[in-house]
């Protein structure tokens, strides 16, 4: 260790002097258009308030799709960053690292599970929890060879890669992307004799998430969590499930399977693992399932980094307090109450489960991105999902206040 590896804060890059404007026109030309973002630039951001390049302040009702749900770089985890950024970032799964038997003896006691494999984001979590239900059923359920089966729901969002987006029912995210991987079974959500009539002998796992947060923060009747793990532990398979969004928190639980006191057989775990700082993901589940990988089978470079383990584990120390947990259900009440105000005068209904709603506006006031739009001009940022409904995940940090105020606000723009 030398003197240089200290922390120099003062030395951070100077920031793009440019306008607002002039750097979104800048991006048109350069930068893949795969996204519509509103027309804000955002510079620098603590807590729940985002700071724009001219200065103002808006509060974050989005929170990165819950990626953020300690807030912008919450002290702890920027402590931890910070530290393990002066010691060590990136080994390369060759070696061990000081960092990981912590981290998975920590996040695996939080959720419940034997092991965990470590992964970056969302998406290959997906994809390795799909690949190691497939060598599940091979070797240990007695599948014959690529016949594997995954039945999944419709209208879901398990992330962007070609296999993932084969058993998207969104055309957009579908479109011009095939030939598609097969081996998925489509049922409609929330639909518990749809799964039945699916499952089969060739049946690896069925995946689903808890709460359908892309479709709309769209919660499944009560007992339908119950309902599939006692259906697929009687058809001998696993249940899968995708807590990407639902997961560490934002529900009023460490998990959105808690609400029903379901174990799933693998738990997929993302956005805020990573504390808003790295991208951290995971599969966690039994022994009998992570088991069968073994060396060579399965990696990623940078997948379980130390850097990634250091963030993580501070991710896991703040929900081990079940501060969070509880403070999405508080908060959450807030947040219940005053939609429940609103409905009727611009909002037509809404979906919420701790700190995460779906509110549907009336069409004829706008579409969902003309109430994002509507509500970014008067300092609240939330995103559309699609047609007119809004999706409302703040940051688990925010206060009551702030909370009523946003709630206001968006009663407000409905009714101009
Ligand atoms: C965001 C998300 C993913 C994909 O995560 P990425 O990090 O964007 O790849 C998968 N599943 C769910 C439920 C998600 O919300």
């Amino acid at each position: 260790m030398t003197a240089t590896a200290g922390t120099d804060r003062a030395a951070a890059p100077a920031p793009d002097a440019r306008t607002s404007a002039e750097l979104i026109r800048a991006e048109e030309p350069v930068l893949a258009h795969n996204y519509h973002p509103l027309p804000v630039v955002v510079a620098a951001a603590e807590g729940a308030w985002v700071e724009d390049v001219e200065g103002r302040r808006l509060l974050d009702m989005l929170a990165g799709y819950s990626a953020l749900n300690f807030g912008h770089r919450h002290p702890a985890l920027i402590e931890a960053a910070h530290r393990q950024l002066d010691r060590l970032t990136l080994t390369s799964r060759a070696f061990h690292n000081d960092r990981l038997a912590e981290f998975a003896e920590r996040l695996t006691a939080l959720v419940g599970q034997d092991m965990m494999l470590p992964m970056n984001t969302g998406a290959e979590a997906v994809e390795s929890g799909i690949k190691v239900a497939r060598k599940w059923a091979y070797e240990v359920k007695g599948v014959p060879a690529d016949q594997a089966t995954i039945v999944v729901a419709s209208d879901n969002f398990h992330g962007r890669t070609t296999t993932i987006v084969s058993f998207s029912t969104d055309e957009t995210a579908r479109a011009g992307f095939g030939p598609f991987t097969p081996g998925f079974r489509i049922v409609p959500y929330n639909d518990l004799a749809a799964l039945e009539a699916a499952v089969d002998a060739t049946t690896a796992a069925v995946l689903i998430e808890p709460i359908q947060g892309e479709a709309g923060v769209v919660i499944p009747d009560d007992g339908y969590l119950t309902g599939v793990r006692e259906l697929t532990r009687r058809a001998g398979c696993l249940f899968i499930a995708d807590e990407i969004q639902s997961g560490l928190g934002r529900t009023g639980r460490t998990l959105a399977v808690d609400h029903e006191g379901v174990v799933p057989d693998v738990v997929l775990l993302g956005k805020a693992l990573g504390g808003g700082i790295v991208p951290v993901s995971a599969v966690a589940g039994s022994r009998e399932v992570l088991g069968v990988l073994k060396p060579g089978e399965h990696g990623s470079t940078f997948g379980g980094n130390p850097l990634a383990a250091a963030v993580g584990t501070a991710v896991v120390e703040l929900l081990e307090t079940g501060e969070f947990q509880r403070r999405a259900t508080e908060a959450g009440a807030v947040l219940r109450d005053g939609l429940t105000e609103l409905v009727g005068r611009g909002v037509i209904g809404f979906r919420s489960r701790g700190l995460w709603a779906g509110v549907d506006i009336d069409p004829s006031i706008g579409t969902g991105r003309e109430i994002s739009e509507r509500l970014m001009a008067e300092g609240i940022l939330v995103k559309d999902t699609h047609g007119s409904t809004i999706r409302l995940a703040p940051p688990l940090t925010i206060t009551d206040t702030e909370l009523r105020a946003a709630i206001e606000t968006l009663g407000k723009v409905l009714e101009a």
